[in-house]
């Protein structure tokens, strides 16, 4: 892999199923890859209104969860999406070359917009904004949850589009998508993904929850009155979400998970589940502490923008001079 680039909106806490659909992948991916870029991109989290001072936290907040998780400063640019202007000016150049028409079938619009007139322009164009997060970095490979590939396949569009008509610039972008965990499903409400602006926080585990919350919401889950272990998404979406959470937290395959609840019920299932994701959480949320509130924090991400920035800048140079802006 030549290049990776993600991000994540500082809008709450992180879930378990970011961690486990993205965050975690991009761990397992830093080493493959030549180069890496993760941002927290804050501009994404503007499509809706939020307080102020929650943004400001939130912001660092997950840049705190990037380092606790394991990324690796030296292999990873860690850095704010507003921090590089590039990518707001890129995503104007982009949405001029944007269609009506394809974005309004993004579905993530229509599920959060649902059509109203009030809905928000930006949650409109947002995806032209992922576009030049992408394209800016000359991404080859983009990891991210289900809920996102049709958003790549957007960037896809819009780059071919501009190499088509202004001459080859950007690199296509490739999603990568796990086989598990690409869409953890609500803990109450396993037929809709789990998402961190849910109304319901008993829907979602987020990382930073303590072992009481963590017990407390894997047990009420919502699973089926069959009692009988086995992986089915459309028949039994609850029980089947939990051994995927299970199957991506610990690295074992489906089928061994089934067999070892073999002759057992939901109870030793959530019994084992809550063990294991305490267990997982425990050492990032130390991290997370020690780091949160730390200068080592905020010079990584200075590090991190000036790096991005140098590297945005080379491509939005070449944005601009195939449109004919000039530079003096
Ligand atoms: P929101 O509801 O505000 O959009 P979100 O939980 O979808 O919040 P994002 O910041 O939009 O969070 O997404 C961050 C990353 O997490 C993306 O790569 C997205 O595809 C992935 N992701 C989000 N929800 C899930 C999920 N339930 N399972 C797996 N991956 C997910
Ligand atoms: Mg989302």
């Amino acid at each position: 892999m030549k290049c990776v680039f993600s991000g994540v909106k500082p809008t709450g806490i992180i879930t378990l199923g970011n961690y486990l659909g993205a965050i975690k992948r991009f761990v397992d991916v830093q080493d493959q890859a030549e180069q890496n870029f993760y941002s927290v991109v804050d501009l994404h989290a503007l499509t809706v209104a939020q307080d102020p001072k929650e943004m400001y936290e939130n912001t660092l907040n997950i840049a705190a969860v990037y380092l606790a998780v394991g990324l690796d400063p030296r292999k990873a640019t860690l850095f704010v999406q507003s921090h590089v202007p590039a990518h707001a000016e890129a995503s104007w150049m982009l949405t001029c070359l944007s269609r009506m028409g394809e974005l309004n079938r993004m579905t993530q619009f229509k599920d959060k917009g649902r059509g109203s007139d009030s809905a928000g322009v930006g949650l409109f164009t947002y995806p032209v904004l992922m576009a030049a997060d992408v394209l800016l970095y000359q991404t080859t490979h983009v990891p991210v949850g289900e809920d996102q590939k049709q958003h790549l396949e957007l960037t896809r569009d819009l780059a071919e589009r501009f190499n088509r008509d202004y001459g080859e610039i950007f690199v296509m972008p490739e999603p990568l998508i796990a086989e598990v965990g690409a869409r953890i499903m609500g803990l109450q409400n396993p037929e809709n993904k789990m998402s961190k602006s849910d109304d319901s926080d008993a829907n979602y585990i987020t990382l930073m929850d303590t072992p009481k919350e963590i017990e407390k919401k894997i047990k009420r889950a919502v699973t089926d009155s069959e009692n009988a272990i086995y992986f089915d998404e459309e028949n039994k979406p609850g029980v089947s979400n939990l051994l995927s959470i299970q199957s991506v937290l610990t690295g074992q395959n489906m089928d061994n998970i089934v067999q070892s609840y073999e002759g057992l019920g939901y109870g030793a299932l959530k019994k084992n589940l809550i063990e294991i994701t305490v267990d997982h959480l425990t050492p990032i949320q130390q991290r997370y502490q020690e780091i949160r509130h730390s200068e080592e924090l905020t010079n990584i991400l200075r590090h991190g923008a000036e790096h991005a920035e140098a590297v945005a800048g080379e491509t939005l140079k070449k944005i601009k001079d195939a449109l004919g802006l000039v530079r003096l």
